[in-house]
């Protein structure tokens, strides 16, 4: 699924609050459904259908809202309700128990209760809240999708700087991938954002370690301004909070711009791409900030990885991590070493190499296991054709930096 975004502009004060009614009844609903289903035992997703069409008659704010939507909103607290239950099935820890929301910022339509202009450069709500026309504000490529394709979802966001439509479609990309008998191996990390197995390194780039820092202080400057247990908070605590909420959005941004891009130079010039599978429940627990925000931006990428390999039809693997920098990749001796031993060098066999290089190539040998092929590690090998790789991988590195040339409209 493709979900492509465009910013609604051009409407009245009165139209945006119209949009935020809209979201404010799709919040009743789930949490009307979450409560109904607190209340009563056995209760499945066809139960919570049936509610909307109750709540629709009690009040009249929610019959204001498209019944598909309506029912949307049913579903997003039967996903929570699910998950739940898969988790206790799982015998996870932490089951997490449904909750109630209480900012949710979005609605999702289906196939009605909007409507395209035929140039698609409007979209209006035709649903009780009458939020009327906006026009939409897309790159060129959203544009030519919202001609082409059968848009199956439609969801309004409320962003710190606007409102926007999400557009979600079907259609599967399938695009002529070009094969370069390249295979690589990537090891996430702290220093690097990863090394692959010929020593070569991609660096998180500075803007966004800046941008990053930008947001530390912003934060901070607004937790001097808050103050405990008052309603409301000043005027400048919420001047402070709306500016840290543009720039968590404009640093965001970039992120996945950079994310995208560097995911599609990896599986375009590489046939197979090997990288470490990262438990997503690990990367809730962390609290050091350093460490969260790069989990995050691996996590996103890796996506991207998939995303691309499946448009180009290339082999992307995700290994399990265990041991990956302990073990020797020439000899498989297993050398223990603490997370600030940068080289590893191996008793054994005598090997020296970068920490980070010896997990790219114990992953990658996990990975072309995985997938049943050759592939033979000699060291020695690596270093001689390393050199033209190496250019190769700089050339990467340094493009990356530059203007994303992808629209972050994907997802
Ligand atoms: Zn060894």
């Amino acid at each position: 699924m493709i979900v492509r975004e465009a910013k609604l502009l051009n409407a009245t004060k009165e139209q945006y609050q119209a949009l935020d009614e809209a979201i404010r009844t799709a919040q009743f609903i789930r949490n009307k459904a979450v409560r109904y289903w607190m209340d009563n035992s056995g209760v499945g997703r066809n139960d919570l259908y049936a509610l909307c069409k109750v709540l629709a008659q009690e009040f009249s704010f929610a019959k204001k809202l498209n019944s598909a939507a309506r029912q949307a909103s049913a579903e997003r607290a039967w996903a929570s309700i699910s998950n739940f239950y898969t988790r206790c099935r799982k015998g996870e820890k932490k089951k997490g128990y449904p909750k109630f929301k209480k900012h949710c910022r979005s609605v999702e339509y289906k196939v009605s209760g909007w409507k395209l202009s035929e140039d698609c450069m409007y979209i209006t709500f035709t649903d009780g809240f009458n939020a009327g026309a906006f026009s939409l504000y897309c790159d060129k490529e959203t544009r030519e999708d919202l001609f082409r394709l059968k848009i199956n979802r439609v969801r309004v966001v409320r962003r710190a700087d606007g409102y926007y439509a999400q557009f979600c479609f079907d259609a599967d990309r399938k695009e002529q991938g070009n094969y370069t008998g390249n295979v690589i191996g990537l090891d996430l990390g702290l220093q690097y954002f990863y090394k692959d197995q010929n020593d070569n390194a991609v660096v998180y780039p500075k803007y966004l370690r800046k941008a990053e820092k930008r947001l530390k202080r912003q934060q901070k400057r607004l937790s001097k301004k808050h103050r405990k247990g008052a309603k409301p908070q000043s005027k400048s605590y919420h001047r402070t909070r709306k500016r840290l909420g543009k720039l968590h959005l404009k640093v965001q941004r970039q992120r996945k711009d950079w994310a995208i891009k560097l995911a599609r130079n990896v599986v375009a010039s590489n046939d197979v791409v090997v990288y470490e599978a990262l438990k997503v429940s690990n990367l809730v627990k962390n609290h050091n900030l350093a460490k969260s925000i790069s989990d995050a931006g691996w996590y996103q990428f890796t996506q991207w990885l998939d995303y691309y390999g499946k448009i180009w039809d290339k082999a992307i693997v995700a290994v399990a991590p265990n041991y990956t920098s302990q073990d020797c990749s020439n000899c498989g001796h297993r050398v223990k070493k603490s997370l600030s031993t940068r080289t590893h060098s191996c008793p054994h066999c005598g090997i020296k190499i970068c920490r980070d290089t010896n997990a790219a190539l114990n992953i990658l040998k996990r990975g072309m296991e995985v997938l049943g092929m050759e592939w033979q590690n000699s060291t020695q090998g690596h270093w001689e054709s390393g050199s033209e790789d190496r250019k190769h991988g700089e050339k990467t590195a340094s493009t990356i930096e530059g203007k994303p040339e992808i629209a972050s409209g994907f997802l």
